[in-house]
């Protein structure tokens, strides 16, 4: 759980994602960017006191720094676990919400297509790099947005699902066109088991599959 951290397989074959996400997409983005990620975030903590720390805790103790170098290892570290969590966000087979996700997405946006509609919002409003968020605090569901490597989990907010809305997770396959990204990662591939369980364990929130 503690450094140095291992790029954590990914959940699926790289072109399981295709036409909505390309193979020539994932061996940028989880090979290169991802794997970059993991490699810098390993040398900045070397012989530091976050080498022994859990992804988690580096995000948490460092999200507010204010020091160059914890900045850096902030934004690596971010990034590592977010890329993470996308990619367990994402699932080629179609899937369904839970019992408990369906009647509190029922309630607190309405229906699933409500709900998509606010994460397609979020991710198109994000200005520059980020991420858009299916979180729940105490259970209640929300939709949230952040920029560059933040993440809601750094303060304590339980994660459902993301989608990276840096251009690298859509430039070779749609170019400028973020919102038809986000359309089509909406409808075809979002990993409703995955949310359904990460708000199972709200008590125990998600721990990154990096190790
Ligand atoms: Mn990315």
């Amino acid at each position: 759980m503690t450094g140095p951290f291992k790029l954590a397989p990914l959940p699926w074959a790289d072109a399981a994602l295709e036409p909505t996400i390309s193979a020539r997409t994932i061996s940028f983005h989880y090979y290169k960017h991802h794997q970059a990620y993991v490699d810098t975030l390993n040398t900045l903590v070397e012989k530091t006191k976050f080498a022994d720390m859990p992804l988690e805790k580096i995000v948490e103790a460092t999200a507010k720094a204010s020091d160059d170098k914890e900045k850096k290892i902030f934004n690596n570290a971010g990034q590592v676990w977010n890329h993470d969590f996308y990619w367990r966000s994402l699932s080629p087979a179609k899937t369904e919400p839970s019992k408990d996700l369906a009647s509190a997405i029922a309630r607190d946006f309405g229906s699933t297509s409500d709900l998509i509609a606010q994460l397609a919002e979020a991710g198109k409003t994000q200005f520059g790099s980020g991420w858009a968020w299916l979180v729940s605090r105490g259970g209640k569901l929300s939709v949230t947005k952040t920029a560059n490597a933040m993440t809601p989990m750094a303060e304590g907010t339980n994660c459902l699902l993301t989608v990276d809305v840096w251009e690298h997770a859509y430039y070779l396959d749609y170019q400028n066109a973020r919102p038809k990204y986000l359309e089509t990662v909406l409808a075809n591939v979002l990993n409703w088991n995955y949310a359904s369980e990460n708000l199972a364990r709200e008590s125990e929130p998600v721990r990154a599959a990096v190790k």
